[in-house]
């Protein structure tokens, strides 16, 4: 505990000293371009692998980079990506798996998760991504828990889509969804290419993009 309280020293000695204005701008509100969904993982930091200051990002983290279907029963992350949506009116929403990932690594490795009845449950929400990656062939167990983790930013991505906030504002088309997969060791990022449905390098492809404007002609 002494790293983090010495770190905040430094916070208010250095960094906040550099940023007064910034933050006396955002003392009293906040238009963060961006939803950024991602693992509680501690290795992915949104901020740093996206250069973001803050009022920058509004950030949901979760063990799996999760967002629960919509229901009648809304959790945290349905409140929160609805404020985001509606309230904050975020022109981009991005989900972002990574490498290594620990719920990932449990689900594609059916490991007995008895011990934490919580995570078990929480994990139920990637059922999607776990049948479909189960159904496929896979070299080692390795590239099974990656594919698990990209089965999984698309399993998110078509969640996030059933909340109605979202489901609006693509109608609207003042939003636009992203699949990332971060890679810990190298800091590259893979994007999901709704068009394709493949991942490709987002250095290479930065237009790259899951979801945007899908008007419907029902009328
Ligand atoms: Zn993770």
């Amino acid at each position: 505990m002494k790293e983090i309280i010495d770190g905040f020293l430094k916070f208010q000695q250095d960094a906040f000293p550099e940023r007064v204005k910034l933050f006396k701008d955002l003392a009293t509100q906040q238009s963060p371009r961006a939803l950024f969904i991602s693992c509680s993982d501690s290795r992915l930091v949104p901020e740093l692998v996206t250069q973001r200051e803050p009022g920058e990002l509004f950030v949901i983290r979760n063990a799996g980079n999760i967002v629960p279907s919509y229901g009648p029963e809304p959790g945290g992350v349905s409140a929160s990506v609805e404020y985001a949506v509606a309230a904050l009116q975020v022109a981009d929403i991005v989900i972002c798996g990574h490498s290594d990932c620990g719920a990932m690594t449990a689900i594609a490795t059916c490991k007995c998760l008895d011990h934490m009845p919580a995570v078990a449950g929480w994990l139920r929400y990637a059922d999607s991504a776990r049948v479909v990656n189960e159904a496929r062939q896979h070299q080692d167990r390795h590239s099974k828990v990656e594919a698990m983790v990209r089965e999984n930013v698309i399993a998110q991505l078509a969640n996030i889509q059933t909340h109605p906030s979202v489901r609006l504002a693509l109608e609207e088309g003042r939003v636009t969804l992203h699949g990332w997969v971060y890679d810990i060791e190298s800091g590259r990022i893979d994007a999901f290419d709704g068009r394709t449905g493949r991942f490709l390098p987002l250095a290479a492809n930065p237009q790259v993009h899951a979801v945007s404007h899908q008007p419907k002609h029902v009328a």
